[in-house]
């Protein structure tokens, strides 16, 4: 079992763009032609799904002030 990743997701409060909950882009920045990795579980506040999501390196973890 990998252990890397939080098991508790970020909340977010703020509108994000449906490919970057999907891991489609980078969380932060948008970025879809650079190498994507992991980046946690994130959780759109109002709603209990949760998202895994991938940022390209441009910051170190989920959105996570
Ligand atoms: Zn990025």
């Amino acid at each position: 079992m990998p252990e890397a990743l939080p098991l508790t997701p970020t909340v977010i409060h703020e509108c994000v763009s449906i490919v970057r909950l999907h891991g489609e882009a980078c969380f932060h920045c948008g970025a879809v032609s650079k190498t994507l990795r992991e980046a946690g579980l994130v959780k759109v506040c109002g709603s209990s799904r949760v998202w895994r999501i991938v940022t390209c390196g441009c910051r170190g973890r989920a959105a996570a002030e």
